[in-house]
């Protein structure tokens, strides 16, 4: 990949350059009184981005699958049931997580692009009162945004704590952990975050930490065990330095960078945005004649799109639009992985990051031979990102 392509994939997404540096700075001692401030302020700065106004949260060293299995691994005990609102690949991989700490799964699923209606998933609760129901905000292999205010309130309704995969949709879909009653929110830096991948990130609401609290069997995992992490958390909030496992401490400076650019931004305008953006590049496909994967507007996810080839085009494109300096991602759903692509929109990107990508896409149809107007996608797109 040459220096100047632009990544528009489902994460790692562009960084921001102060981000980058932070990366790139000689590594403090993680007891430094400077990286005990830098590590007290991204915990405490997490809550304002996950909404969430008494969340205890955690940064531990992995990917996103961590953080699920962390999640997993502190609160499930065998024999636990559990819901799984499954939308795809990754809500599929919450299942097989659950059921490795001997939870008794349910998986409710319903056809690709789309997500299993409320009536379902409020029989499955009523049937199994689970002690557990996961969602995965947004699908990175669909496209798929779940309604997650909704299915969290049915889950509280039935008494099971309600987790949500946001790895790909924190700090980008609108998200509000308190005010929906969202017990667990897990994500990973390298996505709408915007941090290169390495951490695992997780807001536990405290009736989740009394669950763990009230555990009878003792985590059988060393490393994702809560009793090990908490006291390491609590302590760098207190501005304390502490150890258990060594923080990966780069990450944890662009961590503190990327949040305060968040924060900069201020929540409610950077939901807006990824908003319009999706919005801007939905609709450029549209005009282009393309099917996108969510089978209605309104489950289309503002972090991702995942779009069907039209007939006579294949994965082929993926590399014309590479030769123009844009990266954007195959398909993952294993049954129609050939036969779709996916963008990611999510974190630092701006409207000329759309254009660039809506642009290529358009180069790559026509050296495919697709017929369709060029310059319709760009226009389409143009009359959206108006309102930006
Ligand atoms: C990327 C992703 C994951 C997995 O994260 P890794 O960092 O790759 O382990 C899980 N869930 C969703 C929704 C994702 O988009």
């Amino acid at each position: 990949m040459s220096e100047r392509d632009l990544l528009m994939i489902p994460g790692p997404i562009e960084f921001e350059p102060a981000v980058l540096r932070a990366m790139g700075r000689p590594t403090p001692s993680h007891v430094s009184p400077e990286f005990v401030e830098a590590f007290g302020e991204a915990l405490d700065r997490l809550r304002e981005v996950f909404l969430s106004e008494d969340g205890q949260p955690f940064v531990i060293a992995g990917s996103g699958t961590l953080a699920m299995d962390i999640a997993a691994a502190n609160l499930v005990e065998p024999g636990d049931s559990a819901v799984v609102v499954s939308t795809g690949y990754f809500s599929d991989r919450f299942a097989d997580i659950l059921k490795r700490y001997g939870a008794d799964v349910t998986v409710l699923r319903a056809e690709p692009g789309s997500v299993p209606s409320s009536d379902v998933v409020e029989q499955a609760l009523a049937t199994t009162r689970p002690r557990l129901m996961t969602t995965t905000q947004v699908d990175t292999s669909t496209g798929v945004a779940a309604n997650v205010e909704e299915l969290a309130a049915l889950g509280q309704e039935y008494g099971a704590l309600s987790v949500v995969d946001g790895v790909c949709a924190t700090a980008g879909a609108e998200f509000r952990q308190t005010d929906w009653g969202v017990d667990v929110c897990v994500t990973a830096s390298q996505k709408a975050i915007g941090v290169p991948p390495g951490l695992a990130l997780a807001m536990m609401s405290p009736k989740a930490m009394e669950a763990f609290e009230a555990r009878k069997v003792e985590v059988p995992n060393y490393y994702a065990d809560f009793a090990n992490w908490l006291p390491i958390m609590q302590a760098y909030q207190a501005r304390r330095p502490s150890y258990f496992a060594t923080p990966p401490v780069n990450l944890v400076l662009a961590l503190q960078a990327s949040l305060r650019i968040i924060l900069g931004e201020g929540m409610e305008a950077r939901f807006r945005r990824h908003r319009l953006i999706a919005r801007a590049f939905q609709a450029a496909m549209e005009a282009l004649g393309l099917r996108q994967l969510p089978t209605s507007p309104d489950l289309r996810a503002p972090t991702i799109s995942a779009v069907y080839y039209p007939d006579g085009v294949d994965s082929s494109l993926l590399g014309k639009i590479r030769s123009d300096g844009v990266v954007v991602a195959g398909g993952l759903l294993p049954q129609i992985a050939g036969r779709y692509f996916r963008v990611g929109h999510m974190g630092a990107v701006s409207a000329g990051d759309l254009l660039a990508t809506v642009g290529a896409i358009e180069r790559g149809l026509q050296r495919s031979d697709y017929e369709f107007d060029l310059g319709a996608g760009l226009e389409a797109a143009q009359r959206v990102l108006e309102r930006l």
